[in-house]
């Protein structure tokens, strides 16, 4: 009898840690390689829990079962392993963790005519630093109403064409990996909204070329970039589906192309995870 006791004592306290998620977006999303988002499932509480994971807040909604979920971005250089968020709810702190496990990511090879744009001079470094000052703190942004729609619609109907996370090397010289999916459709393509959301960013960036950022509410942050064109200003709402501008080659750029960014807590995360088309 004591000893059923402490067992049961023993697995209500190991059940947070356990808890599996298993709502439409926890199927949909839950991909925890580096790169990848975790989905985290928080029970039924009352009030909506508050998540960070690395200082950074998390996002939290409720999934189709009505469990509250952290929709968790894993950042590309993380080791597979255990990974921990602080979790504060009416019922006190607490902290749970989650696995990340391994994902190979391939490399390729880009011949740049524009060797600026593979080392740029000190003036377009000191540009390109200012861009992205920028752009870093229009995605640590977090309002605190929630996304229209977590599993998002494609920003243009397309070849997918360079994956996210590829290792690329500029003229022999390896760069940042891909931190976005590129679709590959010609010129003057409308670029579409995948979700509701406020334009955060209208620029035209060395690297990027003409850029627009949206912000979907509580860290879900898009950036689309290359564009030939904008067709909206900086503080609009936007609607799922209206078009925010054309695909085009501005910045550094091969060819017309779209180049499509997604965020959640402040890291870049593969797309394709949220157009349900996400290769493990
Ligand atoms: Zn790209």
């Amino acid at each position: 009898m004591r000893f059923h006791a402490l067992l049961l004592m023993a697995a209500s306290l190991l059940l947070p840690s356990l808890t599996c998620a298993q709502g439409y977006i926890s199927r949909l999303l839950h991909q925890p390689v580096p790169g990848g988002v975790a989905v985290v499932g928080l029970g039924a509480a009352e009030q909506v829990p508050q998540v960070f994971y690395k200082k950074d807040r998390v996002m939290v909604v409720r999934d189709s079962d009505q469990a509250w979920i952290a929709i968790v971005g894993i950042d590309l250089k993380t080791a597979p392993g255990a990974q921990t968020l602080q979790v504060k709810s009416s019922q006190g702190d607490r902290t749970m963790d989650f696995q990340v496990q391994a994902k190979h990511y391939k490399s390729q090879h880009i011949k740049l005519k524009n060797q600026s744009h593979v080392t740029p001079d000190p003036a377009q470094t000191k540009r390109f630093e200012r861009e992205y000052a920028e752009q870093m703190k229009a995605y640590a942004n977090f309002r605190q109403s929630g996304p229209s729609n977590v599993s998002l619609d494609k920003p243009v109907e397309g070849r997918l064409s360079s994956p996210f996370g590829l290792r690329r090397f500029f003229n022999g010289q390896e760069r940042n990996a891909h931190s976005g999916l590129d679709f590959a459709v010609p010129a003057g393509t409308p670029v579409k909204a995948p979700a509701d959301g406020v334009v955060t960013i209208v620029a035209d960036y060395f690297f990027n070329g003409k850029t627009v950022f949206i912000d979907h509410g509580q860290g879900f942050i898009t950036m689309y970039c290359h564009l030939s064109a904008f067709q909206v200003e900086q503080g609009q709402e936007v609607k799922r589906g209206q078009v925010i501008g054309l695909v085009g080659a501005t910045g550094r750029a091969t060819g017309p192309h779209l180049h499509w960014n997604v965020s959640l807590n402040n890291t870049r995360v593969d797309p394709a995870i949220f157009i349900n088309a996400f290769t493990p």
